[in-house]
């Protein structure tokens, strides 16, 4: 049999990396974080002083970006030619500018076929996970870029539970203030990125798996069963 090949897609704070990466390290797979190639095309804009505005030039410098993605769910890792830009794609900066490129459509079609080829390669011996397959995540993952993945979950949670585990992450805290601060990254980008792909709601095929009451274990073990039933 060829690799498997998992697709997660749901909105921010939904824990998409986070059950990914552990759920990837479980079963040897690789792991691709999507959203962070279109950090990544975003940071080397800015690296390039390519005006986010101009969509054609900033179609043309992401169609010649030298990226690497570093598959390996215990330390991924986003390589642009010599620059390691694995934390620097993190910041509120990039947060904040990265839908006005994940909207740009040729962007989406260069990021989309680099996404294909990476999973392809992945399911085949010549792929870092030796054929084993692999788990991707992101916004248009299981409808868009692997819709033929053999298991395909929308992972969701409730807006405040989105709210809360992103605080959590940026600001070591939930209280009222630090969910104030993230109100824009989680919501907004939401808002925005729906726009030109449709993760809010799971299509025919996809499965939805609501974390909101769920602890980071019970979900991973939800992600599990569902793939062991796949696997049987
Ligand atoms: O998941 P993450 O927050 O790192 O994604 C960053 C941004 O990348 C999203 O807000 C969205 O604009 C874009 N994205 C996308 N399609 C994907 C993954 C991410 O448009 N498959």
């Amino acid at each position: 049999m060829t690799g498997i090949v998992i697709a997660i897609d749901g909105p921010s704070g939904s824990g998409k990396s986070t059950i990914s990466k552990r759920v990837a390290a479980d079963l040897g797979l690789s792991y691709l974080d999507t959203g962070a190639m279109y950090r990544a095309a975003t940071w080397w804009c800015l690296d390039q002083g390519v005006p986010l505005e101009d969509a054609d030039a900033v179609a043309e410098a992401v169609a010649e970006m030298p990226l690497e993605m570093v598959m390996d769910p215990a330390a991924p890792a986003v390589r642009v030619g010599r620059a390691d830009i694995t934390s620097a794609i993190r910041s509120t900066e990039i947060a904040t500018a990265v839908s006005r490129v994940a909207t740009n459509i040729p962007v989406r079609g260069e990021l989309r076929r680099l996404q294909r080829a990476i999973i392809q390669q992945e399911t085949g011996r010549s792929g870092r996970s030796q054929g084993r397959g692999i788990v991707a995540e992101g916004r248009d993952i299981t409808t868009v870029v692997a819709p033929d993945a053999h298991v395909r979950i929308l992972l969701t949670a409730s807006e405040e539970a989105r709210l809360a585990r992103r605080a959590r992450e940026v600001h070591g805290r939930a209280d009222a203030d630090a969910i104030a601060a993230t109100t824009d990254q989680v919501l907004r980008r939401d808002r925005d990125d729906s726009t030109v792909s449709s993760f809010l709601t799971a299509s025919d095929g996809v499965t939805t798996v609501d974390s909101s009451a769920l602890t980071l274990d019970q979900t991973v073990d939800v992600v599990r069963r569902l793939i062991e039933e796949v696997r049987a």
